[in-house]
């Protein structure tokens, strides 16, 4: 068997003692006969695993009772449509951060459903940091206060969270949920699509304060009231009952193999200055995201000639590094380091850059 480092945006790799768990109970899980494909989401066996992902969960973020956590479908992108029609229902007001792709999507889509506000972007930048916000430009009477907390394609982060008041502040972290600690209590609803850092695609968490939870939208299809899915543990329907088990198993990676999320941040944070290290001083590469916004999963860099990044991408394919080449977008190269990609990926992958640059600086 030989596995490439796999540097994908998403879905992407999940840790090989997860999949060789899946694999040894594709089967026969734990005695029941069958895989956890074949089962019914209604059984005790099933609900053990969904109830225990929850649990899991709970304890590896540090979520609240006063939090509900669901696991829906749709991925993040139902989640701009759903987050304005569950929680845009008071002033009819929200106020966006531009920080890249993902949050202007969410800003265009919420703004089919209420009054939305810009009140900063990054964009003139080609988003390379996150905008700084002035406070002048918020609204006090929006019903919630959005950002991107890890922009995917542009490889920032907010290193340090907007002061929002009592307006409740709403998170995308599909590219960084159980990459680091996170104070939940700060955010009123946080989301995020599994196939980044948690599960294979199909699975949308959504982790929402309850007093957020109840009125929705004239309008708003069943699927996407936080009530309706609350009030049935997340069962209104058939859950993707699969990823949410895979979902089950990464956190018992990162709780017992790990060592939880402080453990994780460390090991995320210096495979990450590895690349950085390596990006500052390199002659031929050169990183895009400015150094106070930096992303520890997603880190894009450039030679600024669009033919060696071209090059430099097959040839790093050919030698076992796949998935370099940057969003659609933007071009130039992304390596999306997750929780997965083990120390080892950055360690080669740094060798194999400076010898590129040896040969071709
Ligand atoms: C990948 C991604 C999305 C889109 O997720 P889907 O599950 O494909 O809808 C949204 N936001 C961020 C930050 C992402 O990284």
């Amino acid at each position: 068997m030989s596995r490439v480092y796999n540097f994908s945006a998403g879905p992407s790799m999940l840790p090989e003692a997860v999949l060789q768990k899946a694999a040894n109970e594709i089967m026969d899980y734990e005695g029941s006969g069958q895989s956890v494909m074949e089962m019914s989401h209604r059984s005790k066996v099933y609900d053990g695993i969904i109830k225990g992902a929850e649990a899991l969960l709970r304890e590896v973020m540090g979520i609240p009772d006063n939090y509900k956590v669901l696991f829906l479908q749709g991925g993040a992108s139902s989640q701009f449509a759903a987050v304005p029609m569950n929680l845009m229902t008071k002033n009819h007001k929200a106020d966006y951060v531009l920080s890249g792709q993902f949050s202007t999507k969410a800003y265009q889509e919420a703004a089919r459903y209420g009054d939305v506000k810009a009140v900063a972007s990054s964009k003139e930048d080609t988003f390379s940091h996150i905008p700084d916000i002035d406070k002048a430009e918020c609204r006090e009477d929006a019903d919630y206060f959005h950002i991107c907390m890890n922009n995917t394609i542009y490889g920032t982060l907010w290193h340090q969270l907007p002061d929002t008041g009592d307006v409740p502040l709403v998170a995308d972290i599909s590219s960084c949920i159980l990459s680091q600690p996170i104070d939940v209590t700060k955010f009123g609803l946080l989301y995020a699509g599994a196939q980044k850092n948690v599960a294979p695609a199909g699975l949308t968490i959504v982790i929402v304060r309850e007093d957020l939870i109840g009125e929705t939208l004239p309008g708003t299809p069943t699927m996407f009231s936080y009530e309706v899915m609350a009030k049935n543990d997340s069962m209104y329907n058939t859950p993707p009952c699969w990823s949410i088990y895979m979902c089950k198993l990464v956190l018992e990676w990162i709780k017992n193999d790990i060592g939880g999320l402080t453990k994780m941040e460390e090991r995320n944070v210096a495979k990450a200055q590895m690349l950085y290290d390596f990006l500052d001083n390199s002659k031929l590469f050169k990183p895009c995201a400015r150094k106070d916004s930096r992303s520890i999963m997603n880190v894009t860099f450039v030679t600024g000639d669009a033919d060696m990044d071209a090059k430099f991408v097959k040839e790093a394919a050919e030698a076992g590094f796949v998935n370099l080449k940057g969003h659609r977008s933007v071009g130039g190269m992304r390596a999306s380091i997750y929780n997965a990609m083990p120390v080892e990926g950055i360690e080669k992958l740094v060798k194999f850059m400076a010898d590129f640059e040896a040969r071709n600086a």
